[in-house]
């Protein structure tokens, strides 16, 4: 992204955007093989922009679960039809998938919490797994103020579950920052944001949230608040790294 492109920002969007960019170059520097998980969310949308315009060689996909909301098959073409680049989707294997549907049913996950991880794990985690595969680190959009599990989260991860690092560049980012970016820049999301849905998943298993609620509460609503996670940030040890460590 050249200077032009950031001055349009206020100086404090210029700044983190500046710094999240440079996080970014400084990971593929570092790691070479560097992805992004695309969740299309609002996070993923100022990621989105500062890669495919600062930073392109990382290659970005999103994950298909077969359970989306229509809007946000709608932004994937717009993101594409924005940037005039195709996002790569992956699917959940179709055996796996059909398997787990005759021995749960349609919508098995609501049974329990095994059932909904075991969903998460064939439509989530073995996609991303496959996704990931022969790279040396991965992108989130994740930011500390999400959930109490993510406060502790630092930039820079070694990932002992899937063998690489992570790296989080909106981690100090704040909602009201994330979404000041994709005004000024004028950029694609999902409409469902604006009808309450601060966060947004599968379509059975994320609702709208009343304002001023933690993002995470609008998902799986069924459960307890620290077992809402998807399995692909777990709440499980990892070690903060500095990237110039290695
Ligand atoms: S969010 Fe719901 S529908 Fe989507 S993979 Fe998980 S349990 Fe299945």
């Amino acid at each position: 992204m050249s200077n032009g492109q950031l001055s349009e920002l206020s100086k404090t969007l210029r700044e983190r955007a500046e710094t999240s960019i440079g996080q970014l170059r400084e990971a593929v520097a570092h790691y070479k093989n560097v992805c992004y998980a695309n969740s299309l969310g609002l996070e993923s949308i100022v990621l989105t922009d500062l890669i495919w315009t600062a930073v392109p060689q990382i290659e970005i996909f999103s994950i298909d679960t077969g359970r989306l909301y229509p809007e946000t098959y709608e932004l994937m073409g717009r993101l594409q039809e924005h940037y005039g680049r195709a996002l790569r989707i992956y699917y959940p294997e179709t055996p796996q998938l059909e398997g787990w549907v005759a021995e749960n049913g349609i919508n098995g996950f609501r049974e329990g919490l095994e059932q909904r991880r075991s969903c998460c794990s064939i439509r989530k985690v073995e996609p991303f797994r496959r996704a990931i595969f022969g790279h040396d680190a991965w992108v989130t959009g994740i930011r500390r103020d999400q959930s109490p599990s993510r406060g502790f989260a630092s930039p820079v991860e070694w990932d002992g579950e899937y063998g690489l690092h992570k790296i989080s560049p909106l981690l100090d980012w704040s909602k009201k920052e994330i979404t000041d970016y994709i005004a000024k820049k004028a950029l694609p999301y999902n409409s469902l944001h604006d009808k309450g849905f601060p966060s947004i998943g599968c379509a059975p298993c994320t609702h709208a949230v009343p304002s001023g609620e933690d993002e995470r509460s609008g998902r799986w609503g069924w459960e307890r608040a620290e077992s809402r996670e998807c399995g692909l940030h777990p709440q499980r040890q990892v070690h903060a790294l500095a990237v110039s460590r290695h």
